[in-house]
């Protein structure tokens, strides 16, 4: 099934360590994006000297972590002063080779035995701590018993060539056949998706009454919102901007009064104070009610105009990307900019009548930044790079961007997960591993 093998060790045993270094508790494909990137600042050859070259912030505009650079440079360190000889590691037996190699700060012993398998190509090493070889065991023996007990018993009959066993597996990988029995998500790394789930259920957050995943399951059952749908959606943006939902939350059906069902021609027709006055009074107010409520009136204007031209607002905002639709509906040089809606805002509108799509507001920017469990460069992620990432995710997890929003947003929003908030508490964080702050 997976054919004959062949492979060359790797030459270059900095760069592998380094390498290894930028691969630890990332998915592959994050791995891979990184580590060509501080190749590309390396001159194309990653080398101590290269390294002493850069700053720490130069390696770390790469995407890595903070705690990665400083592994880098006690490897670096290390080679430089001669306390670990490369050389010399070819005629030391296995258990000296990761002596020597966990004693610099940042070598684990992953990374140790995977340099036993690929550098210098020792035949009977158990990479048990590894979780791609893990989806191979898992596939080869058709089971979920991970634990190390269990590995080393059935690999047992693998001796005195268990790295040659393990390489099959991680062969059997690289040709997808061992999907099924592991699951896409763990390898790419969402599995910490499934963690941030099981911690707010935890916490008495249920992830199943979102209502934002009701409506994106209603437009897909053939749902049609109408303008009062849109109004209503429009209305719970705004009250959303700057303030936390689990105070609005409680109000919805005496809000979904004050505004009459949402009647156009009936908010139009009523002083927009008196509708902030009554926010502020159910404690519902932000900084921008009394401006937001002064819109109304102009933005169920431009619904209708909307309705006039495209048959239904709905046409409209179906009618293109989404990316395209927010941009039309929050640019202040579009004709159909709703006013005192933002970007993040249109985004949370749209998604409130059923348009499957992520609001990138600063919980998820912050999250997803470099600094913490994103892929790109910028430590507070940029919204083009949210919705890369989200959708990327989406793909690889099968799940909807929505879901994926509210499970990022809950375990950051105070009031709900709260954990990684912008001081996080990363002490008690269910997916620190995964994390480059931890
Ligand atoms: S709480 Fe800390 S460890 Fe957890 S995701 Fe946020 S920054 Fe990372």
């Amino acid at each position: 099934m997976v054919g004959d093998l062949s492979y060359r060790p790797y030459d270059d045993s900095y760069a592998f360590l380094v390498n290894q270094i930028v691969g630890q508790m990332l998915s592959n494909k994050v791995a891979r994006i990184i580590f060509k990137r501080v190749e590309a600042l390396c001159g194309g050859s990653v080398r101590p000297e290269a390294i002493d070259q850069l700053s720490d912030d130069q390696i770390r505009s790469t995407g890595l972590a903070r705690s990665k650079v400083s592994f880098i440079r006690e490897l670096t360190k290390a080679v430089n002063e001669k306390k670990i000889v490369f050389a010399d590691l070819k005629g030391l037996d296995d258990t000296k080779v990761l002596h020597e190699l966990t004693s610099i700060k940042g070598i684990g012993t992953w990374s140790a035995k995977m340099y036993l398998i690929f550098v210098l190509d020792r035949q009977d090493v158990l990479p048990y701590e590894d979780a791609a070889f893990l989806q191979g065991f898992g596939w080869a023996y058709n089971t979920n018993d991970y634990s190390r007990l269990s590995v080393e018993n059935r690999c047992k009959r693998w001796r005195p060539y268990s790295s040659i066993a393990a390489r099959y597996m991680y062969r059997a990988l690289d040709l997808g056949l061992t999907k099924r029995s592991f699951g896409d998500a763990y390898l790419e790394g969402y599995e910490y998706l499934s963690r941030i789930r099981d911690y707010l259920q935890s916490v008495g957050v249920d992830c199943d009454r979102n209502t934002l995943l009701k409506e994106i399951t209603l437009r897909k059952e053939g749902k049609v919102y109408g303008i009062k749908d849109h109004i209503r959606s429009m209305i719970y943006a705004m009250l959303s901007n700057q303030t936390k939902w689990y105070r609005i939350e409680p109000h919805l059906s005496e809000i979904d009064q004050l505004f009459y069902g949402y009647e156009p021609e009936k908010i139009k027709e009523t002083n927009p104070d008196y509708f902030a006055n009554k926010m502020f009074d159910m404690k519902c107010g932000n900084m921008s009610t009394k401006a937001q409520m002064r819109a109304l009136k102009d933005n169920i204007q431009t619904f209708c105009r909307i309705e006039n031209e495209f048959g239904s607002i709905d046409a409209f905002i179906t009618s293109a990307p989404t990316i395209s639709i927010v941009e039309k509906l929050s640019d202040g040089a579009s004709s159909y900019k709703l006013k005192m809606l933002g970007e993040a805002l249109v985004w949370e509108y749209l998604k409130r009548v059923g348009i499957d799509a992520v609001k990138p507001d600063t919980h998820l920017r912050r999250f997803l930044g470099a600094e913490r469990m994103g892929i790109g460069v910028d430590c507070i992620a940029t919204i083009g790079s949210v919705n890369e990432q989200v959708e990327i995710m989406t793909k690889e997890t099968g799940m909807t961007k929505t879901e994926i929003d509210f499970l990022i947003w809950s375990f950051c929003a105070d009031g709900y997960g709260a954990i990684c908030t912008s001081a996080p508490h990363c002490s008690i964080c269910p997916i620190k591993c995964w994390c480059r702050m931890s």
